[in-house]
């Protein structure tokens, strides 16, 4: 991996475990790719049962790492997790503001074109990009929004004249800043189990490539929500895809 240059002033965060990542995200990357605190040519200390830490550890637990100054273990992954978890919470609460505030106004979301060249990109879009000009944190997370793998599914079940069951599925997610929506299969099913919802689903999104565990998001409608389909199926999408949020009644990202 390349070098990453980073500020004087950071370059202890790679030795130092017991430290947050750094906020930047220049710096961040930066520690990130020198990868776990593992030093090596030094006398561990000794514990009161006489245990200390040894080098061979490193091989066995890659993710380990150890403080000097403070004669403690500590998990790369969960430092880096943790990191982005915060950041993630800050990011989602200044979001969920302006949702507050755009339905206490009673305001629409969506624009009628939402592409990077619309004067007007409707309510929500354009509020997050305003708050962005003096907040790097929303900057950073709409700049890096564009393009993202993730995604979230709209499914929908209706009967058709002959009285069956039709399953549309669609994709919602964001490209070049623009939040787009795939109809991706209307597919007829003989019985609308959570079960075959859930097969018929992850076999559409199979046959159109995409990848189950970049899913971050369900939406369906709520009235059979009530029937405990929907949450049946929400749960077995949840096994697979390790969703972080889910959004029943509406999606909002
Ligand atoms: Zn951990």
């Amino acid at each position: 991996m390349a070098e990453a240059s980073v500020p004087q002033d950071l370059s202890s965060y790679e030795y130092e475990p017991s430290c947050p990542l750094p906020s930047g995200r220049e710096a961040r990357d930066h520690v990130i790719s020198k990868g776990p605190c593992q030093p090596r040519d030094i006398n561990f200390p000794l514990d009161n049962r006489n245990r200390k830490v040894l080098v061979s550890w490193y091989e066995k637990f890659p993710w380990l790492e150890y403080s000097v100054s403070l004669d403690k273990a500590f998990c790369f992954v969960c430092r880096v997790f943790n990191a982005q978890v915060k950041k993630n919470r800050t990011v989602i609460g200044k979001i969920i503001d302006v949702v507050r505030l755009l339905g206490k106004l009673n305001l629409p979301f969506r624009g009628h074109r939402e592409d990077k060249n619309s004067l007007n990109k409707g309510v929500f879009k354009e509020f997050l990009e305003h708050i962005a000009k003096s907040d790097s944190l929303i900057e950073d997370h709409l700049r890096n929004s564009a393009g993202a793998e993730m995604y979230a599914i709209i499914a929908d079940e209706t009967p058709d004249l002959s009285k069956t069951e039709q399953l549309a599925v669609l994709v919602r997610y964001v490209w070049n800043g623009v939040i787009e929506e795939r109809l991706l299969a209307v597919e007829p099913m003989e019985e609308t189990t959570a079960e075959a919802l859930f097969h018929t689903i992850r076999e559409k999104l199979q046959q159109c490539g995409i990848e189950f565990s970049n899913m971050r998001g369900q939406c369906y409608d709520g009235a059979s929500n009530v029937s405990g389909i929907h949450t049946g199926l929400q749960a077995r999408i949840k096994e697979i895809s390790r969703q972080q949020f889910t959004h029943i009644a509406m999606l909002m990202f």
